[in-house]
């Protein structure tokens, strides 16, 4: 369950000379200004708008923006194009973008090294599958003999990509006993299709 919503936080408080429109005295009215964000888990992700109270410091009547009368409101306006939302409003945004960037660079070196091993297959390699019809199973290379690679296949497919943890745990009696053969190049083919999405070597 993911918690989320919005909260408020007091940004701003500002000294406006203004006559009060309950007691209509001419005195000091304080404006209370808010930045709005929203959070998940509690952490604020991004501003979203600001929002105001007024308080008369003589008869302590509070106004909302819809209730204040014009001037309080020009005073208002004018209040939130020079206020600017704090930065930590936007650190759930920043979080992200980092765990975006770490993620995708992380991809880029595993591929980065499976490009690598996909053209120096090693007995004992066990190769994660993606198969035409969009399941999930594993090669296991036994043996390497010139440019034939000789492996085995998992008995079990799975529909998800996680799935493929549990045909691991079978471990070798997993694996049918009939020996395949292909050429090197062809697992290189399967790598650049996107049938062979990793490799795993001890
Ligand atoms: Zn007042």
């Amino acid at each position: 369950m993911i918690i989320y919503g919005s909260r408020a936080k007091q940004i701003s408080k500002i000294q406006l000379m203004d006559k009060c429109s309950n007691c209509g005295m001419d005195n000091r009215i304080d404006l209370y200004v808010f930045q709005k964000y929203a959070h998940v888990f509690w952490i604020p992700f991004f501003p979203i708008g600001k929002t105001a109270v007024s308080q008369c410091d003589h008869c302590k009547q509070s106004l909302e923006p819809k209730e204040m009368p014009p001037g309080l409101m020009a005073s208002y306006k004018e209040a939130k194009k020079t206020i600017k939302s704090p930065f930590w409003m936007f650190s759930g945004l920043a979080l992200l973008a980092i765990l975006i960037t770490v993620i995708v660079v992380n991809d880029k070196k595993k591929q980065d090294k499976n490009a690598q091993l996909v053209l120096t297959p090693k007995a004992g390699d066990l190769l994660e599958i993606k198969t035409p019809e969009r399941q999930y199973t594993l090669y296991k290379i036994d043996q390497i003999n010139g440019d034939s690679v000789l492996f085995r296949v998992h008995n079990y497919e799975t529909n998800k990509l996680s799935g493929l943890r549990e045909l691991k745990e079978k471990g070798e009696t997993g694996f049918s006993t009939e020996q395949f053969a292909i050429h090197k190049n062809e697992l290189k083919a399967w790598f650049d299709k996107g049938e062979l999405i990793d490799i795993e070597r001890n």
